[in-house]
């Protein structure tokens, strides 16, 4: 579910949104230097006691005192003395013309007590009504005691900016905006409001295509079809494993219709507040109606579209999902059927959404596509390969024989991957070889040469290698083994390679041998040291599930009989239900532990009789590292391959096993 960021559209501010934010800044930063700005305006002069009593006091020059809260008295000096040299500068306006009215001196004072101690010891010697005239004044300052009150709120108002911002911004909501988008859609509406990938860049896709192209039909003529009283179908659900192309399939529906593409992901619309999901859905078709005709593509539906009901008992977790699922549902009901709104959804569990959803008048259409073939492969090659320079050795044919098993989106990555290697290794042109290493690379990971492997563990990893090729070798309906390499590569220390055969069935004696050959390297350790090592982790895990899904599933087994286990619709909690009785689990458990022992001890029986095959296999990885179909030809004759004999279903993945 890869989203072509290019050429989707990142919501930002407006510039008259930014220019808001830039005002409520300034406007915050003003209310913080009001008060020192009015202060370093007016003229009043500190002074200290000892000055004000020699200069000011005992000049009889005080017309009166106010002293302020018990800290501060603020001196006013009689009008006579304005022309005085001494006094003219405190009775000098800060703006315009005039006199300045004072408060012309202030004293910080420490204890009201000793101030007024002071100042009767300074008027001593006044006459009566020379006295000066003192008054006490409490004043609350405004702007702190306002401050005071809005302080906590803007607090309040920035923690809940932040979080908005965190939760909603995360999927695109930005900066003050995003308080006010919450419960809005985050759905991203391509660039130009219309996508422009066509059905050129879809390849191998030649059913779907055409079950979409009916939608893009709606879109661009609806009339055609409305004339003659038919509906046009609301909602198309695209089904498939990822990476199959169901965006880039949307995306080429919109293209070709020339129409807006809404596009968000299922998960988008689960928050962890309540009701946002709803609202957001609400948004999403209100704003899907203005630009209709367009296309609504929902990735993985199954986020909201799971079944209701379940998972309840966990403590209704799930709750807010529900009322999200609901509102779509209502919302899909709700518009005219030839409103011009068609929803497409992805998701590669249809079998877990709710049936509500995938009826009729909803989900009308269900397309499915599939992981592609060779010949579908060598197509989306093609494309893929259009824009990149390749020299004459590239074959879109031989590299989807190489690569059976990968998705579009893997065949996109290899042509990536091998433009980059090509590059890495300063060539003109991208060779076969950057692309053989480019599947390998995206198979298992980067080759890890400086990874320090002492001799004895290479030994143990060339022997358990070898165990698997010979095993494989021997096994005819095992897929044919392509190369052996025991160096390490991403997580793993060795790797036998696989080429599968495009199968859709695999008999029960295929499964079977397939676990032999699973279990080729620690059989092969086993039968030549004597002991097995924990490297077979993987494939113990790998045989462990073929096993259960041949006892439980496939009905391989006897004693379980013609009984499968295996629930399609995915309603069931395995975790904690299980189809069968405690003792039908018993007999499972134990066929499955025989299946493996059985097919263990066979595997070591075959290694015993291929001892000197194997000693060569091992030896010559050893000395080489990488060894090759050829190789194994010459160590143990041609391969005979086998045939299908009976009907199971089968995986065509490309394998790959390791030490
Ligand atoms: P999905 O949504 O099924 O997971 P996408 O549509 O996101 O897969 O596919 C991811 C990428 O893989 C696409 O952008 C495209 O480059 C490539 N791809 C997948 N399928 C195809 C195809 N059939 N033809 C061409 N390219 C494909």
């Amino acid at each position: 579910m890869t989203n072509d960021s290019n050429n989707i559209e990142q919501p930002q501010n407006t510039p008259s949104e930014r220019r808001t934010q830039w005002f409520m800044y300034l406007l915050f930063f003003a209310l913080l230097l009001l008060p020192s700005l009015i202060n370093s305006y007016s003229t009043t002069k500190e002074i200290a006691w000892q000055q004000f009593e020699n200069d000011i006091l005992s000049r009889k020059a005080v017309d009166k005192i106010n002293v302020i809260n018990n800290e501060r008295a603020e001196i006013y000096i009689r009008k006579a003395f304005a022309g005085d040299s001494m006094f003219r500068e405190v009775f000098k306006p800060a703006f315009g013309k005039g006199v300045y009215t004072g408060p012309h001196y202030v004293i910080h004072i420490g204890s009201i007590e000793t101030f007024d101690r002071k100042l009767d010891e300074a008027e001593k010697n006044f006459a009566a009504n020379e006295k000066i005239n003192v008054q006490y004044i409490k004043k609350s300052n405004w702007f702190w005691t306002a401050a005071g009150w809005i302080l906590p709120f803007v607090l309040l108002l920035g923690v809940w900016n932040y979080m908005f911002r965190r939760y909603s911004g995360a999927e695109g909501g930005t900066g003050i905006s995003s308080i006010f988008n919450f419960g809005k859609s985050t759905a991203t509406l391509l660039e130009n409001q219309q996508s422009n990938v066509t059905f050129k860049d879809v390849a191998g896709l030649k059913e779907a295509e055409m079950e979409v192209k009916e939608v893009v039909d709606f879109l661009k003529n609806p009339g055609a079809f409305t004339k003659l009283g038919a509906k046009i179908p609301k909602g198309v659900i695209l089904v498939g494993p990822p990476g199959t192309g169901k965006t880039l399939l949307a995306k080429a529906v919109a293209g070709e219709a020339q129409v807006p593409f809404f596009s968000i992901s299922g998960a988008a619309f689960v928050e962890m507040f309540v009701g946002v999901g709803a609202s957001r859905v609400r948004d999403l078709f209100k704003q899907a109606k203005q630009k209709a005709p367009c296309i609504i593509f929902i990735d993985e539906i199954d986020a909201i579209g799971r079944s209701r009901g379940k998972g309840a008992f966990l403590g209704g977790a799930n709750d807010e999902r529900e009322s999200t699922l609901n509102q779509l549902l209502t919302e899909m009901d709700g518009f005219d059927t030839n409103s011009g709104v068609i929803v497409l959804a992805a998701t590669n569990r249809a079998d877990i959404l709710d049936p509500a959803l995938i009826r009729p008048g909803r989900f009308d259409r269900h397309i499915y596509l599939e992981l592609p073939n060779m010949l579908e492969r060598e197509e989306i090659f093609n494309v893929h390969l259009r824009p990149l320079v390749i020299d004459n050795s590239v074959n879109s044919h031989f590299l989807a024989s190489q690569t059976p098993g990968f998705s579009g989106a893997d065949i996109a990555n290899i042509c990536n991957e091998a433009a980059l290697i090509a590059a890495r290794n300063k060539k003109d042109k991208i060779g076969r070889e950057d692309f053989m290493n480019a599947v390998e690379r995206v198979v298992a990971g980067i080759e890890k040469k400086s990874k320090i492997i002492s001799p004895e563990e290479k030994k143990i990893i060339a022997y358990h290698e070898a165990g698997h090729a010979v095993i494989s070798w021997l096994m005819k309906t095992v897929d044919p083994i392509a190369k052996v390499s025991i160096i390490p590569r991403g997580k793993s220390l060795g790797a036998a390679w696989y080429l599968p055969e495009e199968r859709q069935l695999l008999a029960k004696s295929a499964f079977r041998e397939n676990l032999c050959a699973a279990l080729g390297g620690r059989a092969s350790e086993e039968v030549v040291f004597g002991e097995v090592s924990s490297g077979g982790l993987d494939d113990l895990e790998k045989v462990t599930k073929a096993a259960y899904m041949m006892v439980a599933y496939y009905g391989f087994n006897e004693k379980i009989g013609s009984t499968s286990f295996f629930d399609s619709t995915g309603q069931r909690d395995t975790g904690l239900q299980k189809p069968y009785s405690e003792e039908t689990g018993k007999i499972i458990d134990e066929e499955v532990r025989k299946l493996v022992n059985d097919a263990y001890q066979q595997t070591k029986e075959i290694l015993k009789q291929h001892m000197q095959s194997l000693e060569k296999v091992a030896k010559l990885l050893l000395q080489k590292e990488v060894i090759f179909k050829e190789d194994l030809e010459m160590i143990l004759g041609k391969r005979s391959t086998g045939k299908i004999t009976a009907e199971s279903g089968g995986e065509n993945v490309a394998a790959m096993i390791h030490a």
